[in-house]
């Protein structure tokens, strides 16, 4: 009997991934049905993306696992009707982007680019950078995508911070947890890149104190998620020259209303949540992999603590 995989996600989601994720059960040895519409109490597996219509997992009563489409899962972590273990994703072509995004921001400030693009009209005015290693960034959140962009950024030279929950240990990083951590991970931080994922221990990491924790005229770049940061804190930080810029690609509310000060405001770079995107051909190979996994009675790869929520 072939597997039930459900698509559970936009149609535009399921044309890119139609081809790629049939091609990769097949080469997994996968025989399976893989459709947007099928009985909830025939399927074996839920591909899915959080603002897919499946919102109740209730009639999924032979479902094995729910495999996202995503690497954030604030949207479905707290479903009290899924009872089945949930895995995140994790892509090779998805942490190559951000590690990409993170850097090209990152050297953006660094460099001062905009200094230069703003005197493009026959001012010669040197400014010499400094160089990398006068440079201390931090990284809040040390998972997949933020340690791969700090290592890519300590292989430029960057002294590097990271900072997560459980205490780490990445060559070349220095490694800072708790509390305290936090506090120091901040302070020496002339760039913070944030990198944790939305749950309620994270919501607001950075506020008003936190913000004044950091060096005078340092920079924000979130690929993270909106609610990191208390909105209002930072818009009165970049106003009283205490954070010098601001490059946002997440936000509380998405699209980010035409009417928010963020748009308008001159120390604010905003992106339209495109820091990073799961890939078809690759993700479709983590999805087969882990239901291949499923079949086999191996644990499967990424699983969500849903009780931390992440
Ligand atoms: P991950 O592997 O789960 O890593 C999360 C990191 O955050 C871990 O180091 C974790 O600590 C740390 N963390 C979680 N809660 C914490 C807390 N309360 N205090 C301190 N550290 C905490 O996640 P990921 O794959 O790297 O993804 C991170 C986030 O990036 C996602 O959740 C998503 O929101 C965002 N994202 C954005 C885009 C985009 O395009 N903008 C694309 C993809 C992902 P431990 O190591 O101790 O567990």
């Amino acid at each position: 009997m072939p597997l039930n995989v459900l698509f559970a996600a936009t149609e535009a989601r399921w044309n890119d991934y139609r081809a790629p994720l049939t091609d990769a059960l097949a080469k997994a040895g996968i025989d399976a049905t893989l459709a947007t519409d099928l009985p909830p109490e025939t399927v074996d597996y839920i591909v899915y993306a959080p603002n897919s219509d499946v919102q109740d997992f209730t009639p999924f009563t032979r479902a094995k696992a729910v495999l996202n489409l995503w690497a954030g899962v604030e949207g479905i972590a707290d479903n009290p009707t899924l009872k089945i273990p949930l895995a995140r994703m994790v892509d090779p072509a998805l942490t190559q982007g951000m590690v990409e995004w993170v850097t090209g921001h990152v050297l953006r400030h660094h460099l001062d680019i905009d200094y230069f693009l703003a005197r493009q009209s026959g001012s010669w005015e040197p400014k010499v950078p400094p160089l990398a290693s006068d440079r201390p960034v931090t990284v809040l959140g040390l998972g997949e995508l933020g340690a791969a962009c700090a290592q890519a950024l300590a292989r430029l030279g960057f002294p590097v911070t990271g900072w997560s929950r459980s205490q780490k240990s990445i060559p070349g990083i220095t490694c800072l947890s708790g509390q305290d951590g936090l506090k120091s991970a901040l302070q020496s931080a002339e760039i913070l890149v944030l990198l944790l994922p939305r749950t309620p221990a994270t919501e607001n990491t950075l506020n008003a104190e936190t913000l004044a924790l950091m060096p005078k005229g340092a920079v924000i770049v979130n690929p993270g998620r909106g609610p990191l940061i208390e909105d209002d804190a930072l818009l009165a930080a970049l106003d009283s020259g205490q954070i010098g810029h601001a490059t946002l690609d997440v936000f509380r509310v998405e699209p980010l209303p035409q009417d928010h000060p963020f748009w308008a405001h001159p120390k604010v770079t905003v992106t339209p949540h495109i820091a990073s995107e799961t890939r078809p051909a690759s993700a479709s190979k983590v999805i087969a992999e882990n239901i291949r996994r499923g079949e086999a009675g191996e644990p499967l790869l990424y699983l969500v603590d849903r009780g931390l929520g992440y």
